[in-house]
């Protein structure tokens, strides 16, 4: 082990030579080309000079920021070579699963091709096909170690079919087709949409807008414009002023897909082509644009040290997961309320769905915020049949505590400050004046701060540790309580889910301390028949248990790993709640008042 250890040790630091070997004012050029995108390959071709060492280690990421997976770009590459200027081909090692050593033999520029296969349609890779190019830059561009602050070059060659290009990299005043960006950070983080997508832009906050929508959807633009000027608007109310001059969109029309990815100035949003209407379907879009651009700020800008710069190569750990976008996940919902898309009404319903969904969770006593944001890596994002009881999602439960800490606050400071007060302040220290990412512990310091006073019990019980929230505790200053509706229910559950496959029903999770945990029903169990009646679907398995009492026990015939067993199930109550959010029937006057100050903001 210690052999292991010293070796690995001299690998480091011999890579970190490398790295600074270089004088950091050459550049890097690269070029795509896209002869059969029908393959959905791309060729990059790197032409890196100014080098001064026989060793060149060029380095695919192996993750794309915003999304924390690990997710090996490099599997999808191939077709590696180096040349020499003279077109003489140079030796190339493979050093790991995403690092190559090139031996340069003392020339001073050279070019470093490959191929990569991209067909994989999410906000987070990348999808070529005969229609466009999506192109996600950690997972189409390597990078040369140690040469990250270069300047970075680009030149599309497109498809001779498609006429369109839409990046936020800096665009050649001469020739559409090439960009460049300060440095490797900033080529990563512009996605390229090429092909002929639909372009359109607005003014709004004195910044520029593009919009690229890619693929038939039933999209009207005028309003696109008119809905999309007031997003900017009230993101920027919260932090005072807008940090770019120019914003790309580029929209993805697809079918039944969803999700966003950030960048600093730009976003990936995917939705369904024909969500645009109606009212409630278009509100998701609405929402998830106010979510992204709420982290041009939030997590682009103001974030914790490991959000930036990235080491591409390996995970990146925070405890601030929760804030970076349980933060944003309330505000897409509270913008929404402030932007005039819902009614105040409307926005203490989708809370209190958010609540439902933590408080009814088998994971909310497993884990805490801060553990599932650390852990993101290997949890949340690495989903299976027992997550559900085990893992929180930051986004949501994080949205809820962002919520009472809001309300926290704005009554411990008699709603003289709010949250938009602690974003706006962090926002402007750690970003705009000291151009670094916070430490983890500078978060709870800032919220004491802004609060006039410690608040360590609120980040033991509810960040690092489990505890249950005491919701009546934050919205009794507020005149409002929290009531369960089901309270007095004596409805019995199983505690499953399932799917149906080839005509079977099949057990997909069982919630800890459930009637079907408890009892012995396990994962991948065929549910065949209750009481010897047939059961083909969840509705028929509902409405059996529906017309049963707590403390019956049903007799569950069941086929597992090709053998039938019977397992007796003792009903338990569902005890799951759906709590609503009222108005107390005595508001005082100071309850009036700190109300206002949250809601009618
Ligand atoms: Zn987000």
């Amino acid at each position: 082990m210690q052999k292991l250890k010293i070796l690995a040790s001299f690998v480091i630091i011999y890579i970190g030579l490398i790295g600074h070997c270089f004088a950091q004012n050459g550049s890097i050029h690269y070029t795509l080309e896209f002869p059969e995108p029908h393959t959905h390959y791309v060729d990059v071709e790197m032409v890196i000079d100014n080098l001064s060492s026989n060793d060149l280690e060029i380095v695919m990421p192996v993750w794309a920021p915003g999304s924390y997976k690990v997710r090996d770009f490099s599997k999808h590459t191939e077709a590696i070579v180096a040349k020499d200027e003279q077109g003489s081909e140079l030796d190339v090692e493979v050093t790991s699963k995403n690092t190559w050593l090139v031996n340069t033999k003392g020339k001073s520029k050279i070019e470093f091709s490959y191929r990569v296969y991209a067909y994989e349609l999410s906000v987070r890779t990348s999808f070529i096909n005969a229609d466009h190019a999506y192109l996600n830059g950690t997972s189409i561009f390597m990078y040369a170690e140690g040469m990250q602050d270069r300047e970075h070059t680009l030149t599309v060659v497109p498809n001779s079919n498609w006429k369109e290009i839409n990046t936020g990299l800096k665009i050649d005043k001469k020739n559409k087709w090439a960009f460049s960006a300060e440095n490797y950070d900033e080529l990563a983080d512009c996605p390229i949409e090429i092909g002929n997508q639909n372009i359109f832009s607005f003014k709004a906050e004195g910044v520029n807008h593009i919009i690229a929508m890619v693929g038939e959807a039933n999209y009207d633009i005028e309003k696109i414009k008119t809905d999309f000027a007031t997003v900017a608007k009230v993101c920027k109310d919260v932090f005072g002023d807008i940090p770019v001059k120019e914003y790309t969109y580029i929209i993805q029309n697809t079918n039944n897909r969803g999700g966003g990815l950030e960048h600093s100035n730009s976003t990936s949003l995917q939705v369904d082509r024909w969500s645009y209407e109606p009212r409630s379907a278009y509100l998701r879009i609405i929402n998830l644009a106010i979510h992204e651009y709420f982290h041009l700020w939030n997590v682009k800008r103001l974030r914790p040290e490991a959000l930036g710069p990235f080491d591409y190569t390996k995970e990146n750990y925070t405890t601030q997961l929760w804030v970076m976008e349980g933060i944003t996940s309330y505000y897409d919902e509270l913008l929404m309320l402030r932007g005039d898309f819902i009614s105040k009404q409307e926005y203490l319903s989708k809370l209190t769905s958010s609540i439902n969904r933590v408080e009814n969770s088998p994971a909310t006593d497993v884990q805490s915020l801060s553990e599932s944001s650390m852990h993101s890596w290997i949890k949340f994002y690495h989903p299976h049949e027992n997550s559900g009881n085990t893992n929180i999602s930051y986004y949501t439960k994080g949205q809820v505590v962002a919520a009472m800490l809001d309300l926290l606050i704005i009554k411990e400071t008699n709603g003289e400050k709010s949250l938009d007060d602690l974003m706006s302040n962090m926002y402007q220290k750690y970003y705009v004046k000291e151009n670094r990412g916070y430490k983890d512990e500078e978060f709870e310091a800032e919220v004491a701060s802004i609060c006039g006073s410690e608040q360590s019990a609120f980040f033991r019980d509810y960040v690092y540790g489990t505890k249950r929230i005491d919701f009546d505790s934050f919205l009794n200053p507020f005149g409002l309580h929290i009531t369960n509706l089901r309270s007095n229910s004596k409805k019995t559950k199983l505690g499953i889910r399932t799917k149906v496959e080839d005509g079977k029903l099949i057990l997909t999770r069982t919630d800890r301390h459930s009637s079907a945990y408890e009892s012995g029903l396990n994962v991948n169990d065929e549910i065949m028949s209750i009481d010897n009646y047939r059961i083909n679907s969840m509705n028929e398995l509902n409405d059996l248990i529906s017309r049963k009492n707590a403390g019956d026990v049903i007799q569950v015939l069941i086929s597992r790993d090709a053998k039938t067993f019977t397992i007796p199930v003792k009903l338990k109550i569902d005890n799951s709640v759906n709590y609503v959010i009222e108005k107390l029937k005595n508001r005082t006057e100071k309850q009036e008042s700190l109300y206002d100050a949250w809601l009618n903001n």
